[in-house]
């Protein structure tokens, strides 16, 4: 399979920040750019990390933009990396958002593999419309779902060093496997 790590929101605009100060934007990041680095990536698939493009205005704009990229490569699956901002809810857990059936059977895989992780599971979240998240799941040729591990409040757990760092990882890559 062709699969596409999205880096959530953009080097501008980098989304929530967590308990330790670090946006989404850099703790997906540098959490993707670690993995590759540690060869956590099963060679069975081929991979791309792409980012949203900032000097885009609108979020729509970019969206579009972002999926003819990952159309254009030839993508199977693409999942876009955020966390649960901690001002939206003070309860931790992790969810998987998407959109289409196709898009319903990998979030339940990776949805699965997220159970390691000691917070509550949300489960899967089916989003349409102006839903949040929609503009990158219903959208594309690829199956487009949104990964939220765990919520800004937690991060100091999910941080360099935190103890459920390489669980997160982990999950990651058993997702990569089972696809
Ligand atoms: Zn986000």
């Amino acid at each position: 399979m062709k699969i596409v790590w999205i880096i959530g929101h953009d080097a501008k605009e980098q989304g929530a920040y967590g308990n330790k100060g670090v946006s989404e934007f850099r703790f997906n990041d540098q959490l993707i750019i670690e993995m590759r680095h540690e060869r956590m990536f099963p060679d069975k698939h081929e991979y791309r990390v792409m980012y949203r493009d900032p000097s885009i205005s609108g979020y729509k704009s970019q969206m579009i933009d972002l999926h003819r990229r990952i159309n254009a490569w030839g993508a199977d699956v693409s999942i876009e990396l955020h966390f649960n901002s901690f001002h939206r809810d003070e309860v931790n857990g992790n969810e998987v958002l998407y959109c289409s059936n196709g898009g319903k059977r990998i979030a339940d895989i990776l949805d699965e593999c997220l159970d390691v992780l000691p917070n509550r599971d949300r489960g899967v979240k089916k989003v349409s419309g102006n839903d949040r998240g929609a503009g990158f799941c219903c959208r594309g040729q690829s199956y487009a779902i949104i990964s939220e591990p765990f919520f800004g409040s937690h991060q100091h757990l999910f941080t360099r060093g935190g103890e459920l760092r390489s669980l997160l990882k982990n999950a990651y890559k058993k997702f990569l496997e089972k696809l």
